[in-house]
């Protein structure tokens, strides 16, 4: 869990510092007045890549390991390579590993430092993700974590967390629901959260 504190050897690539996203801020709003810009249109396109595109790729990786073994087996070995046959791949996911959860383990993600995060399968990092309490309460209290997320996982429950950086970005491959058996890949994709996939919610 060592994460240096000084930017070396963490090349944060997505992560802006504080004089650039004031830097955005103030573009936004120059375009924004001058009515170049509107507002609700950049939220509408936050809201695609943060809800939409993003953690759907994720569920469709998710789905097609629940039903397909050895597509599993190549998840497991190496993520990277089973998430780009899929067609996922590029900036913020260029390794991707995949922690699996089972009756007994449950995997949790965090960058303490930043905001590492998968973006090729979960799309942009919820805000709270990139909290300053999310990421050191997930380490220290994890399962306080998860409780608030309404998740409490019984003690018997070994709770993993895994630290992001700019060279590794996890993905939690969640247990497959019971009793879903019958259901198509579209629909068991369907039952795949975002949160989910990140081990604040457990499926
Ligand atoms: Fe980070």
């Amino acid at each position: 869990m060592a994460h240096d504190h000084d930017d070396q050897g963490h090349d944060h690539g997505q992560e802006p510092p504080g004089e650039m996203e004031l830097r955005v801020k103030a573009l936004e709003s120059l375009l924004v007045e001058k009515g170049l810009v509107d507002p609700a249109a950049l939220d509408a396109i936050v809201d695609h890549f943060e809800h939409r595109v993003g953690p759907r790729n994720g569920a469709r990786v998710v789905a097609r390991a629940w039903t397909d073994v050895a597509y599993k087996s190549r998840l497991m070995a190496d993520a990277t390579s089973a998430i780009a046959e899929l067609g996922y791949s590029g900036g913020q996911g260029d390794h991707m590993v995949v922690v699996e959860n089972d009756p007994g383990v449950h995997n949790l993600v965090v960058c303490t430092l930043c905001s590492c995060y998968p973006w090729p399968v979960l799309g942009l990092p919820p805000v709270w993700y990139k909290s300053a309490p999310y990421r050191s309460r997930a380490v220290i209290d994890p399962r306080g974590v998860i409780a608030e997320f309404g998740t409490r996982l019984p003690d018997e429950i070994e709770v993993r967390v895994w630290d992001s950086t700019a060279e590794i970005r996890y993905l939690v491959l969640p247990e497959r629901p019971a009793g879903t058996e019958g259901l198509t890949e579209d629909a068991l994709a369907a039952l795949v959260t975002r949160d989910g996939m990140i081990g604040t919610a457990r499926l």
